[in-house]
C-alpha cells in the first residue's frame, strides 16, 4: 500500500531525512517513534507531498507520489491525515466540517455526503454533536471529529501525526480507542506517537527514528520490548 525507497529530504543544507525505507501493507498499522526533531513529521508529510522530497521514491496504492503528472489533489483525497492540532473549520458545524470536502472535492450530493458524515460520526461516538460548533467540544472530541472528517473521504490510508499530544489526559483514551477500532477494522495506518502502550498493543510494526535515519524497525514487541540498538534503548528509557 505504501512503498518508500531511499527517501531523502533537506531543508537548505539541513538533511532531515536520510535514506528512509518503509513498506506498509494493506491493513497494516505502523507506529513511528523517536525523539523531537528526528524527522517523523517530515516523513509523514512527504507521504502525501505536503513536503517535497529531495530524493528517493514514494508509491502509495500504485500512485507514484513524485510523478509530476500525478493529479496530486486526487491522490491526496485517498490519504487521510490527522494532525496534532485538529484543524477543524471553526466557523462551520461538525456536519459541515464532515461534508464540505465530500461535496466540493469528491462531487457527492449533499444527501450522500450527509449519510457518510453521519456514519463516520457514529464510528467515533459523536452522533449527538453533529450540529455543534467545534469550539463547544473538548479537544478529544474535536480530534475525533477530525478523524471522522478524514474518514468521510474514504481514504485508503490514514496518517496520524501525534494525534493525542495536544490533548488533556482524560480525553486521550477515547481518541486512542477510535484509532484502535479503525485498526481492527483493517485500515492501513501510519501513526507517529509517543503512546508506547498503544504502539505495543496496536502496531504491527514499530519504526524508531533518530537524526533522520530509521535506526531500528520490527514487530512492536521486539522494538519496544527488546530493542537492539543503543539509541533505541536510550529513547525508550526516557519515555517508558
Ligand atoms: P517532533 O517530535 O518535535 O514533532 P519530528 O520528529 O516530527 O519532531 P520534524 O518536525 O520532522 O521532527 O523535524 C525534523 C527536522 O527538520 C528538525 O530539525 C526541524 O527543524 C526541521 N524542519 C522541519 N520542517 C522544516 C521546515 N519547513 N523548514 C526548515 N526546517 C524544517
Ligand atoms: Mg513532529
Amino acid at each position: 500500500m505504501i512503498a518508500i525507497r531511499n527517501l531523502k529530504k533537506s531543508f537548505g543544507s539541513n538533511q532531515v531525512l536520510t535514506d528512509i525505507n518503509l513498506d506498509v501493507d494493506k491493513g497494516e498499522v505502523v507506529c513511528v517513534i523517536g525523539p523531537s526533531g528526528s524527522g517523523k513529521s517530515t516523513m509523514l508529510r512527504c507521504i502525501n507531498t505536503l513536503e517535497t522530497p529531495t530524493g528517493g521514491s514514494i508509491v502509495v496504492d500504485g500512485m507514484d507520489m513524485m510523478d509530476l503528472d500525478l493529479d496530486i489533489d486526487a491522490a491526496r483525497t485517498r490519504i487521510g491525515m490527522v494532525f496534532q492540532s485538529f484543524n477543524l473549520f471553526g466557523h462551520l458545524t461538525v456536519r459541515e466540517n464532515l461534508t464540505i470536502a465530500q461535496t466540493k472535492v469528491l462531487g457527492r450530493s449533499k444527501a450522500e455526503a450527509n449519510t457518510v458524515a453521519e456514519a463516520n460520526l457514529a464510528k467515533v461516538g459523536l452522533s449527538e454533536k453533529i450540529d455543534a460548533k467545534p469550539s463547544s467540544l473538548s479537544g478529544g472530541q474535536q480530534q475525533r471529529v477530525a478523524i471522522a472528517r478524514a474518514l468521510s473521504m474514504d481514504p485508503d490510508v490514514m496518517l496520524f501525526d501525534e494525534p493525542t499530544s495536544a490533548l488533556d489526559p482524560e480525553t486521550v483514551g477515547d481518541v486512542l480507542q477510535v484509532m484502535r477500532n479503525l485498526a481492527e477494522a483493517g485500515m492501513t495506518m501510519v501513526v507517529v506517537t509517543h503512546e508506547m502502550e498503544f504502539a505495543r498493543q496496536v502496531a504491527d510494526r514499530v519504526l524508531f527514528m533518530d537524526g533522520g535515519y530509521v535506526v531500528e524497525s520490527g514487530p512492536a514487541r521486539e522494538v519496544i520490548g527488546n530493542p537492539q540498538e543503543q539509541r533505541t534503548k536510550d529513547f525508550l528509557a526516557r519515555v517508558l
